[in-house]
């Protein structure tokens, strides 16, 4: 950000204002962990501000300090119109365009409240009037806390504050095993465990809560395990009738594609899995080096996302979403023998 919109956003949030947090819809440990940190320093200076989610997010998230205050728009739609409609500020988080907030695009395009863009995705819109957008962060999360940094503040990061982003920079860098770790995501993470954040016990409550039936359904993935050698690609299918038969609850599915990707040479990895609730199939997609699954997303699955991490969706049934993956892949032959 600029010297000079730091000072706005300084004097700007030097006075209580009336705010409103927003992550991207099906928020993912990130977006929860990035607004919760963002809600919690907030809270410091008396602003009157909350979280609105689009929806619901995974069980095991569900222990982050504050996380019960946070409203979710599809089932608490009228209160939360209400609260949008009186921000002065709108906070929008880990999200690049308005249409990923689902159902609340509507009412945030129509707020005439002040936005705030803190993302790491690639192509972000421009509806914000502060836009702090990078694409090589590791997370929201790291950029939260550097946030607070530009506006002076790192002294007034707390054990709440540390554990929320902690957990989102964990969770978007596959517990700092990606690319996007870099030596200052090292450098953030250590304070946090200096602020309070308590590492271990953030682990075990995100990686090591697994249901029976998660494992089992994990296992109903792994046997639809698919490779094409040819184009060093693997992906995994779930049907509903799948997802059904072990009790599919949100997030259950998480870091499941990234099974498919650890296989040796493969560098295109793909989940299909089946919603007939919204009668769509949700897509998520991840590479290894160059491969952008960002630009693959954007062209052929109406999605996007980072260039290693994607996600998209299709309008056919399941099978025909295989078919047309698969009668793509030729035009990428080139692009996914290069690596
Ligand atoms: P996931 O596959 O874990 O749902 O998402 C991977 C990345 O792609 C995340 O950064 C997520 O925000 C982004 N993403 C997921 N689904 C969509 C989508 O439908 N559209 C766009 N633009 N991005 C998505
Ligand atoms: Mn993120």
């Amino acid at each position: 950000m600029k010297k000079q919109e730091i000072s706005s956003l300084k004097t700007l949030l030097n006075s209580p204002k009336k705010i409103v947090i927003v992550p991207h819809k099906n928020p993912d440990g990130d977006a929860i962990g990035s607004t919760l940190g963002l809600l919690h320093y907030l809270l410091k200076y008396n602003h009157d501000a909350c979280i609105i989610a689009p929806n619901d997010y995974p069980e095991f998230l569900k222990w982050l300090p504050n996380e019960h205050a946070i409203l979710k728009y599809d089932t608490q739609t009228e209160a939360s119109n209400s609260i949008i409609n009186q921000a002065e500020i709108i906070f929008t988080l880990d999200f690049n365009a308005l249409n990923r907030t689902g159902e609340m695009e509507a009412i945030l395009k129509q707020s005439k409240a002040l936005k705030i863009m803190i993302d790491h995705h690639q192509q972000p819109d421009d509806y914000a009037l502060y836009t702090y957008s990078d694409v090589n962060m590791s997370s929201t999360c790291e950029m939260v806390y550097n946030f607070i940094d530009f506006l002076d503040d790192v002294a007034k990061i707390d054990a709440n504050i540390a554990t929320c982003l902690y957990t989102g920079i964990m969770t978007d860098t596959g517990s700092f095993r990606f690319k996007s770790t870099t030596s200052t995501t090292h450098l953030i993470i250590a304070d946090l465990i200096t602020k309070g954040a308590q590492n271990a016990q953030i682990h075990n409550a995100i990686y090591d809560t697994n249901s029976f039936n998660r494992l089992q359904l994990l296992g109903c993935a792994l046997s639809n395990l698919k490779m094409l050698p040819e184009y060093n690609t693997a992906y995994i299918t779930l049907s509903q009738n799948e997802l059904n038969s072990f009790d599919y609850k949100k997030g259950d599915t998480e870091g499941f594609v990234n099974y498919a990707l650890s296989l040796k040479h493969i560098i295109f990895a793909a989940i299909f899995i089946e919603d007939q609730q919204q009668n769509i199939i949700k897509i998520s997609l991840r590479s290894k080096g160059e491969f952008s699954v960002n630009e693959f997303s954007r062209l052929h699955f109406s999605g996007g996302g980072h260039t290693n991490a994607a996600g998209g969706k299709s309008d056919l049934n399941l099978s025909e979403t295989i078919e047309k993956f698969i009668s793509i892949l030729p035009s990428y032959k080139t692009a996914l023998n290069n690596e």
